[in-house]
């Protein structure tokens, strides 16, 4: 059965009215003469980010598409996925009105961005064994929840959800599921982007910041149907992703073999990880990760974390989610820091 989402519904009154910004060079299409850029009060002296950036992206749209399988159109690049997922909730939540769900203990920006856009945050815990409370999630939903977040792999626990678990939710969800896909590249999951074309209400989020080792340069891509697509290019800051990101993100897109290689590298490492974690004392459990960092339960981890930033290593008490008591987050490093990190521990 064929799902069918009503975006012009779901969407904001008033976005729906907006017109995307224009800039004069939107206006004018190269047609490969040498022309005399007068338009935009920029400096015309050469520093090679004299001229603004393109606003539409559309190099690096076109070799991201390309890659993934997708149409340009079904793409929406932002400083970071947190500007997506801000725009996001901007395009379809009506402030004091409209409600989001979320399924801790996940990532953090989902609840902020929820207060920051005043829109009521309905949180349905994670199973014990960290996969969505299905039942809960579409119990708990009504006419005004927008959307729906899920992240998987999940951050902090490290699991993928099962496909099933995200099936029925995409099927019996009213409003848009955005699912977070920070950590697909390390993880055995097939991605969702396969899926985009048959499900309208899905909107896939992914991130240069982890797996292309390019957190610095802030790029977050949003793939979704064109409807939703349009929608957001409505709100988008017309410059929000600059010149210097532009060009290091092709470079690096371009750079498929290196990324790979260090995906299979980092992937070893966290189960070489798995397997010396389990034998340490203090550690009291591991749990199973898809992504590049693993979770594991401590004696005591408030201590542990302490003690470890005592022996220069900083990780993450992630101790205060529900379900997470005594935990910390352990990102995979370079062979050497994963080897001093387990030195540290066994020390303790
Ligand atoms: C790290 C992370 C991101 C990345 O955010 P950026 O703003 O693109 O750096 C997104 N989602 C999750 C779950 C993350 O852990």
């Amino acid at each position: 059965m064929q799902k069918v989402t009503d975006i012009q519904k779901l969407a904001r009154k008033n976005v729906l009215g907006l017109r995307p910004y224009a800039s004069a060079r939107d206006e004018f299409t190269a047609d490969g003469r040498e022309m005399v850029f007068l338009d935009a009060n920029e400096n015309p002296f050469d520093t090679g980010v004299n001229r603004y950036p393109d606003p539409q992206q559309r190099f690096l749209k076109t070799i991201l598409a390309r890659l993934k399988g997708v149409r340009p159109a079904q793409l929406l690049l932002g400083n970071g996925s947190d500007e997506v997922l801000d725009l996001i909730y901007r395009a379809f939540c009506e402030p004091g009105t409209d409600n989001v769900l979320t399924l801790p203990p996940t990532y953090g920006m989902y609840k902020v961005l929820a207060d920051v856009n005043a829109v009521e945050n309905r949180e349905v815990l994670l199973t014990p064994d960290f996969e969505p409370d299905v039942e809960q999630v579409l119990k708990l939903a009504d006419d005004h929840s927008k959307l729906l977040f899920l992240c998987s792999p999940n951050n902090p626990t490290g699991n993928s959800f099962s496909r099933g678990h995200i099936r029925t939710l995409l099927e019996g969800f009213q409003g848009l599921v955005v699912l977070d896909e920070a950590y697909i590249d390390f993880s055995e999951e097939e991605s969702w982007l396969s899926e985009l074309n048959a499900w309208p209400n899905l909107i896939v989020i992914q991130t240069l910041s982890k797996a292309y080792g390019m957190a610095g340069i802030r790029l977050g891509i949003c793939y979704a149907s064109e409807a939703i697509i349009a929608l957001l290019n409505k709100i988008k800051p017309p410059y929000n992703v600059n010149a210097l990101t532009q060009e290091r993100a092709a470079q690096r897109i371009a750079a498929q073999q290196e990324v790979r290689k260090e995906v299979r590298l980092l992937v070893e490492e966290r189960k070489k990880l798995e397997r010396e974690l389990v034998r340490i004392p203090c550690v009291e459990a591991v749990f199973p990760s898809d992504a590049n960092f693993i979770l594991a339960r401590m004696d005591d981890a408030g201590k542990r974390y302490h003690q470890l930033q005592q022996l220069g290593i900083v990780v993450r008490n992630r101790s205060g989610q529900p379900r997470c008591e005594n935990t910390l987050r352990l990102t995979v490093g370079r062979p050497e820091e994963n080897e001093k990190l387990l030195h540290a521990l066994k020390s303790l």
